[in-house]
């Protein structure tokens, strides 16, 4: 298999999985356990879900260690367990992805506040993705990918510790923007998507990326306005739910279907994505649309 930065240096195109969250509970994940406890606990079920996606077309599998930093395995009292859980996180993912697919390492937010808006410290929180990246890397990752981020500091806090721990690790970092009424897009911490952007050109992240937050519209606006900046000298990743979330009956629902996903994916390439993926609501069926559409 070639590296992964080949691939996207030739101009190829490549897709990337969908949603876990709703995969995991289909299996039996109770809301509010630990998903990740389950690389450890329940493999085989986790191993499943990676062979949907799999057999559905995606060039990589993202590893089920999104909550995996101490942080938050703390809420479950079990923060001691983070190396553990991260090593068997990609262990079973590449058990998975053979050297058909990139395994992808996910590092999400840790939920903690840094100074001077909470209590936690750089330290604190760069030793914690540390911790975490180095779970990924010795189980086997071949990228690492830090998503979902809102604030800015600790988006390249967890790009350096990625970089601590292997300095010639690939590494995706992906924002979630939402809508503003004032119009364009911002994080929930309010950070731009030409901010991030130049943020990450400048900390030579290796593909900048979006996910979550939007559906392939609005998406497609902001891959744009990072690629304004970007110019094309680094890749850009794209992960849109399955359309805006809507209310039924108490909970969030996504409803586009995995053929108006597939409909529209041709916007996001034209905005200049090279790796598109799915986030919330989307399966192994919307990926499975995505491969046919992309090709
Ligand atoms: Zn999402």
């Amino acid at each position: 298999m070639k590296p992964l930065l080949e691939r996207l240096a030739k101009g190829d195109i490549l897709l990337c999985d969908g949603g876990m969250g709703t995969m995991l509970q289909q299996r039996g994940l109770v809301p509010g356990t630990c998903p990740e406890l389950w690389c450890v606990e329940q493999p085989d079920d986790v191993m499943a879900i990676h062979a949907e996606y799999r057999d559905a077309g995606s060039d990589m599998v993202e590893c089920n260690s999104f909550g995996g930093t101490r942080y938050k395995l703390e809420h479950y009292g079990i923060a001691d367990r983070c190396h553990e859980i991260n090593v068997a996180a990609a262990k079973i993912a590449r058990r998975i992805a053979g050297d058909s697919q990139y395994v992808l390492g996910t590092m999400g937010p840790t939920g903690a506040m840094l100074e001077p808006y909470g209590d936690e410290t750089e330290a604190d929180v760069l030793g914690a993705f540390t911790e975490q990246a180095e779970g990924l890397v010795s189980g086997g990752a071949d990228v690492v990918i830090i998503e979902t981020m809102t604030a800015l500091e600790e988006a390249l806090l967890a790009l350096r510790a990625v970089r601590v721990v292997d300095v010639k690790m690939p590494c995706i970092v992906s924002m979630t923007f939402d809508p503003v009424a004032t119009g364009g897009y911002a994080t929930m911490m309010g950070v731009r998507p030409k901010a991030f952007a130049e943020a990450c050109l400048e900390a030579r992240a290796d593909v900048i990326a979006t996910n979550c937050g939007t559906g392939i519209d609005d998406m497609a606006a902001i891959v744009e306005e990072m690629g304004a900046v970007t110019k094309g000298q680094v890749p850009l990743m794209a992960m849109p739910n399955a359309g805006m979330p809507v209310m039924e009956n108490g909970r969030t629902v996504f409803q586009e279907t995995p053929e108006q996903m597939a409909n529209k994916v041709g916007i996001l390439l034209d905005a200049g994505a090279r790796i598109i993926g799915g986030c919330c609501g989307t399966s192994p069926a919307h990926i499975a649309a995505l491969r046919a559409a992309i090709g």
